[in-house]
């Protein structure tokens, strides 16, 4: 029934991976580039981890997303297991916890 879902969140899972790549390689393109101040570099290391951290918390929340499609249950808060609003699920399909639970 989610197997659509499931593919769907494999696939970000696989852009997210891919984009951390890509900011790896950013740093290592970084360390070569010819920065006026050390403060700018800094800064933009400081983005890119920003950025990285951000990807890394979404990935997990994909991963657990396609967990809880596995055991069956997707679509069920985490925290109080009362069943998600389809409207939350709507917006952000990855939800594991309900809009009560949530932060
Ligand atoms: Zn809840």
């Amino acid at each position: 029934m989610h197997e659509q879902l499931k593919q769907q969140f494999t696939e970000r899972i696989v852009a997210l991976q891919q984009r951390i790549d890509s900011i790896h390689q950013d740093f290592a393109d970084g360390r070569h580039a010819d920065w006026s101040e050390q403060a700018g570099e800094r800064e933009n290391d400081e983005v890119l981890n920003a950025l990285e951290s951000e990807a890394k918390v979404e990935i997990q929340q994909l991963s657990n997303a396609i967990m809880r499609i596995n055991n069956g249950y997707y679509g069920y808060c985490q925290t109080c297991g009362e069943e998600i609003a389809e409207r939350r699920l709507e917006v952000q399909p990855a939800a594991i916890k309900c809009i009560k639970c949530a932060d």
